[in-house]
């Protein structure tokens, strides 16, 4: 096993995996360690949008929004499966923000990014539209405009496997729990979580995307102390089966001159979102507050014609934003951009923290990370991911991707076609490969689960756990039932097992 690497690259969320894969590509030897699964954290918890961020604009955060409007082709095109247009439609208020106002940010919104796939704002009278139908009849025009949906914590997954297919090596459930810098290299232990083995690496450059835990990583694990500082706001969803049944995103002012989504999702369910609150406690210790529930109750039962309550809610989930500390006074208005600390004294074997960043802008991130300690590494490439598919993002049209499965398999019904293609892209072969009927699939957990995925993700996407399988590389979690868990519970127990055993620094 290797010991040596140009790149060690401590956190697997989204900033972690995009700058393993784009280092990877320009011919870095990279490890990546993780100490939980991978997205287990923040870049799970999003509000799952690739979107410019229409709301930055009026923080005249000019430079984000247009590299985010540009992102959000380039992901449209990498991984189709995934990243998917959604239209949102912002019902007008007008003792919110002027309809003047709306029209020159959708302007904006249209023109900044070089729009190519998706199709441009507009205005529309609601009545009789089924657009207006979910609203309540005050609300007579609205505002529509595109972005997208994404699958955040798969997308995490699909940069992983591009670096590894590129020769990073992925170590899941391994803390880098001290790393120390002599001359040109850093040497770091890495301890297995489950096993508590420890291995120690050298590495010729050291990047901290630790998210929220970016400066208790500089200041508990490395000793070291910087100027920059993260500011952890917390953002809290809530989740209800399906409030309506038009596919559009609804975006609601609130009186506080926040904005709340409510997302179509998963097909059967409602996405809302988010809040934002200062947060100071442990990352990992994140909770909704009744709070923060009541309040997204009370934003959608203002626009939403059938009210909701605490009942209908089927789920719900909380992160922590790992902001740059830009010292605003309002959480909402602190920068949702990314910036970079470099500490590279002469000589010495440099260290890139990563202080915010959105799922959105993770490529570019990556790219710029990269590029920045290049210098340092005397190598570093082209830029090469901009126009290169993420694993299974070769298909073309998805949908017609699922047919063609299905017509070379009638066996396979439409719905697990479908599922696997938007999970997986053209991947799902691998999990259908050899397969000649149902049966062959094995062991069926329910929500139309089977042994032959469950072994592709632990075999090839580094699942480990029921967790792993059922809320970071499916949702499967909130379709399956309870006895469905726990068979898929009794036989992850095994691997748990086996996986121990046979822990990975043999
Ligand atoms: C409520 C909310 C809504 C959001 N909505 C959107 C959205 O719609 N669109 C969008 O583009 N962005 C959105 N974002 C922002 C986006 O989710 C984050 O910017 C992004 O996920 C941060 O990724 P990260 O890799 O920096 O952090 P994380 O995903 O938290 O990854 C950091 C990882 O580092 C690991 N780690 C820490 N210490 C160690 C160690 N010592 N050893 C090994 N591993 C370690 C952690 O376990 C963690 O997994 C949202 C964020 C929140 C909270």
């Amino acid at each position: 096993m290797k010991d040596v690497f140009d790149l060690l690259v401590v956190g697997g969320g989204i900033n972690g995996a995009g700058i393993a894969r784009d280092a990877s590509g320009r011919g870095l030897s990279v490890l990546l360690c993780e100490k939980d699964d991978l997205a287990s954290h923040t870049s799970s918890w999003s509000s799952k949008l690739i979107h410019g961020g229409l709301r930055y604009l009026e923080y005249y955060e000019f430079r984000l929004v247009r590299e985010a409007l540009i992102e959000r082709e380039v992901l449209l095109r990498a991984a189709p499966m995934l990243v998917r247009p959604l239209r949102f439609v912002l019902p007008h208020s007008p003792e919110q923000r002027p309809a003047w106002l709306i029209r020159l940010g959708l302007f904006l919104y249209d023109h900044l990014g070089g729009r190519k796939i998706l199709p441009a704002s507009g205005k529309v009278q609601l009545g009789g539209t089924p657009e207006g139908r979910p609203l309540k009849k005050w609300v007579s025009q609205a505002f529509y405009y595109s972005d997208a949906q994404v699958d955040d914590s798969r997308l995490v997954v699909l940069n992983a496997l591009a670096a590894q297919s590129r020769g990073a090596e992925i170590l899941t459930r391994t803390r880098c729990r001290r790393a120390w810098r002599k001359g040109a290299s850093w040497t770091a232990e890495l301890e297995d979580v489950r096993s508590g083995e420890v291995r120690t690496v050298q590495s010729r450059a050291l990047v901290n995307a630790a998210g929220p835990w970016v400066s208790h990583f500089l200041q508990e694990n490395l000793a070291l102390d910087t100027k920059s500082r993260v500011r952890l706001v917390k953002g809290s969803h809530i989740v209800t089966r399906r409030l309506y049944d038009n596919d559009h995103a609804y975006i609601l002012q609130n009186d506080d001159n926040r904005i709340v989504f409510v997302i179509p999702w998963l097909g059967e369910f409602s996405l809302i979102g988010t809040t934002d609150v200062p947060y100071d406690g442990a990352p990992q210790d994140v909770q909704i507050s009744p709070e923060e529930t009541a309040y997204l109750i009370k934003v959608v039962n203002r626009y939403l014609e059938k009210p909701i309550a605490e009942a209908d809610i089927v789920w719900s989930y909380a992160g922590v934003r790992p902001l740059y500390d830009d010292a605003s006074a309002n959480p909402s208005a602190v920068t949702r951009d990314y910036t970079f600390d470099l500490n590279a004294p002469a000589g010495q074997a440099p260290l890139l923290s990563i202080f915010g960043g959105k799922i959105t802008t993770y490529r570019k991130l990556a790219e710029h990370a990269v590029q920045k300690l290049a210098p340092h590494l005397g190598a570093g490439g082209q830029s090469w991911t901009a126009d290169e598919p993420l694993p299974g993002g070769d298909l073309g049209d998805p949908s017609q991707y699922a047919a063609s499965l299905c017509q070379s398999r009638p066996w396979l019904p439409r719905e697990l076609a479908t599922r696997l293609v938007s999970a997986y892209g053209s991947r799902a072969e691998r999990i259908l490969q050899g397969v000649q009927g149902l049966d062959d699939l094995g062991t069926c957990y329910g929500a139309g689960l089977y042994e032959a995925e469950v072994r592709y993700l632990i075999e090839q996407e580094w699942a480990t756990s029921t967790q792993d399988i059922l809320w970071r590389r499916s949702k499967l979690g909130l379709v399956m039932g309870e006895e469905g868990v726990q068979l898929l519970q009794n036989r992850m127990a095994g691997t748990e097992l086996a996986t121990e055993a046979n822990a990975a620094w043999a």
